[in-house]
């Protein structure tokens, strides 16, 4: 397989314990479908539902799909500053130098914001559930007898 950017020859390399097609003269590396939602997962493993988006809208580029030649499509990673590319038919996407690093600190960052939000809404229930309880009031009720 050659590199869509450079065309060098893509070596296998293992990279956060994935198997991945590795550019040793541009750095850049080409996921296959798969294995873009198995490095997410790597950081944080949340279900695809959860995820959301990840292409909203693309836009063709002159770099071919190292599979079937096929111009790949820019897009931003699920709505982050970060660009990528992807092959229309679905054979993969192709990250930059370090892309799978920035991967790795979004889904990082992403796990903390909804462990921020499950525990809020914990806490909210736990108001609601003592002002439904009625203990608070009767409480309140008591002070002024
Ligand atoms: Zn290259
Ligand atoms: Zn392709």
């Amino acid at each position: 397989m050659k590199c869509p950017k450079c065309n060098s020859d893509l070596t296998s390399v293992v990279r956060h314990k994935l198997n991945m097609n590795y550019c040793p003269s541009c750095k850049g590396m080409w996921l296959e479908q798969q294995e873009l939602g198995e490095l997410e997962d790597e950081a944080f493993d949340i279900g695809d539902d959860a995820k959301g988006t990840l292409a909203f809208s693309t836009t063709p580029t002159s770099t071919k799909c190292p599979e079937c030649n096929s111009p790949l499509q820019k897009f931003n990673y699920r709505f982050y500053d970060l660009e990528m590319e992807l092959c229309p038919n679905q054979h993969g996407y192709w990250l930059d130098e370090d892309e799978d690093n920035r991967v790795l600190e979004l889904m990082k960052q992403e796990e903390k914001d909804v462990k921020r939000k499950v525990l809020a809404e914990d806490q909210w229930n736990r108001t609601l559930n003592r002002l439904r309880s009625g203990s608070f009031l009767s409480k309140l009720r008591n002070l002024f007898r």
